[in-house]
């Protein structure tokens, strides 16, 4: 191809030659540097990287179809930069849907989302200009509090708001909660709003599904709209591995018509992005299998599950939602230096009031061990 400003990476800085390549598939997709600007699981695609769009179309069927349930080929989607463009992309496709077929205006579309959820939601309000609405959370269980946001809602109401994005978290960041979505659905009816959910599972996306099977945060559930995911938290893939999956018939709300230099047009908020992303979700995902993948969950949850009781046992109060890896602390009997040294991350870093502690791989149950330890050193101080 002549006319592409695309080739392989610089040869005198990437060696396309370099011996390990061969055995490195994700690697040498870097340096053979495939655009996948566009989105490929509709219309056409440029066909030079017709290879590793194929890939990525396979993939975004899979986590259609297996993860979220949905029937073959009823959802579009692509690889994004992150969990946060894979949210604004599914606002951006709401919003623009409700313009062009609602005629609505900015000011009549508003977002709700509680006060838990990832600081994407106020950025992609405030890119896409429409209003907020922010809903408390119990402080004990996170869970919205539906009185308040009644009020809110009936309140915003009044003031002209017709459309309603709806933001339900498939885990928070801070808590690993996870929004009660039946609750929700059944407010948004008993006020008669005009509402789509988009589910942002960046970080539970890999975890909750595997490890609840929850039928009301899957494509089953006909008010879901999206999802966003992101491999590149709990699936241990590169940075720039988030996924947008929004059902079909919607995405086409989002073509930019002026990428004319783009065969199939643009639908997607980015641009330019590599084919390798996709190369590398796809390896992880066919290498673990479905069952390989739950059972790996599996043991991540009952090492949470370990480390629970033995809090319990020291009186160490806490949050944790049962399908989650996720471990938040109330920090009074946690020592500053205890958390330091083990890294934990605080809700607010100039004032803590939880200390999240996240089970991955390489928190063995060895780290846990020292850590416990350290803990009961510090205790005895009380
Ligand atoms: C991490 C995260 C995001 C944003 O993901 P990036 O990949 O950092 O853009 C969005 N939502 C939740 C719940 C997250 O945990």
């Amino acid at each position: 191809p002549i006319g592409l400003p695309a080739s392989y990476l610089d040869p005198k800085v990437f060696y396309s030659d370099a011996p390990f390549l061969s055995e490195a598939p994700f690697m040498s997709t870097m340096v053979a540097n495939p655009n996948h600007i566009g989105c490929h699981t509709l219309g056409d695609s440029e066909p030079v990287f017709g290879g590793t769009q194929e890939l990525e179309r396979e993939l975004i069927e899979l986590c259609a179809t297996q993860i979220f349930d949905a029937s073959p080929d009823s959802v579009d989607g692509y690889v994004a930069s992150g969990g946060t463009e894979a949210n604004i992309q599914a606002f951006w496709v709401m919003r623009n849907y409700f313009i062009e077929e609602h005629h609505a205006d900015h000011e009549e579309i508003a977002m709700v989302y509680s006060q838990d959820a990832h600081y994407s939601m106020p950025k992609g309000v405030n890119l896409l200009n429409i209003k907020s609405i922010t809903a408390e959370v119990h402080g004990e269980n996170r869970q919205i509090d539906l009185d308040g946001l009644e009020k809110k809602l009936i309140e915003a109401k009044k003031e002209g708001i017709k459309y309603f994005i709806v933001v339900m978290n498939m885990s928070t960041t801070m808590f690993g909660s996870v929004d009660d979505m039946a609750a929700s659905i059944a407010l948004f009816e008993s006020l008669e709003l005009n509402f789509k959910i988009h589910v942002d599972g960046a970080y539970g996306g890999f975890i909750y599904p595997f490890s609840a099977r929850d039928p009301l945060y899957s494509f089953k559930n006909e008010d879901v709209f999206s999802f966003s995911l992101d491999a590149h938290k709990m699936l241990l893939s590169p940075y720039g591995t988030g996924i947008a999956l929004i059902r079909k018939g919607f995405i086409k709300y989002a073509m930019t018509k002026e990428a004319n230099y783009v065969k199939g047009k643009d639908y997607t908020l980015v641009g330019s992005r590599s084919g390798a992303n996709a190369v590398a979700i796809w390896m992880i995902l066919r290498a673990y299998g479905s069952k390989g993948w739950t059972s790996k969950i599996q043991e991540l949850l009952d090492r949470t599950d370990w480390l629970c009781e033995q809090l319990k046992k020291r009186g160490i109060q806490f949050f944790r939602h049962p399908k989650m890896n996720i471990i938040t602390l109330k920090p009074d009997r946690i020592d500053h230096e205890l958390a330091d040294k083990y890294f934990l991350v605080p809700d607010d870093h100039e004032s803590p009031s939880w200390w999240k502690i996240v089970v991955m791989d390489h928190v063995t149950e060895g780290v846990l061990d020292r850590f416990l330890l350290d803990l009961d050193k510090s205790l005895e101080n009380e």
